[in-house]
């Protein structure tokens, strides 16, 4: 899939449309989710133009990666939720009913999480 240059985390990133930030690095941004699903709900995003985690790892740099990755650590301790634990995640297309492609993890806390995966609701 062609990147989409007017996704919402792409306007974010060039700093159209404003964002709770948590974090930044050389290669990612992390910023607080506008429709939180936990008490704490966050996401990190790469600032380079990678729709998902596929194209991600098959094109950024390893430089790219290692901030990326950092990034999420640096995020997770920046909102309080190392102590407790937390769950990391990432939707990769349309199965996993991704809506923003612009590869994102989501970090959730600050409570405990239920179960890894619920059953489908359709
Ligand atoms: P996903 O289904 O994994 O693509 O999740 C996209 C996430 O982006 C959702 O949790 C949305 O609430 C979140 N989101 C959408 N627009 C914004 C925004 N402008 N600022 C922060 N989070 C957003």
């Amino acid at each position: 899939m062609a990147y989409d240059n007017d996704n919402i985390f792409a306007k974010i990133l060039r700093g159209e449309i404003p964002c709770d930030k948590i974090y930044e690095n050389d290669h990612a941004l992390a910023f607080r989710d506008i429709n939180p699903q936990a008490d704490i709900h966050v996401l990190v995003i790469p600032k380079g133009a990678y729709t998902n985690m596929t194209d991600f790892a098959a094109q950024a740099s390893d430089a790219e990666m290692a901030g990326f990755v950092r990034a999420v650590g640096e995020t997770a301790k920046a909102v309080g939720v190392t102590d407790d634990g937390y769950r990391i995640l990432a939707n990769n297309g349309a199965h996993a009913k991704q809506e923003v492609p612009h590869l994102h993890i989501h970090i959730f806390g600050g409570q405990p999480l239920g179960r890894m995966i619920k059953p489908p609701e359709n």
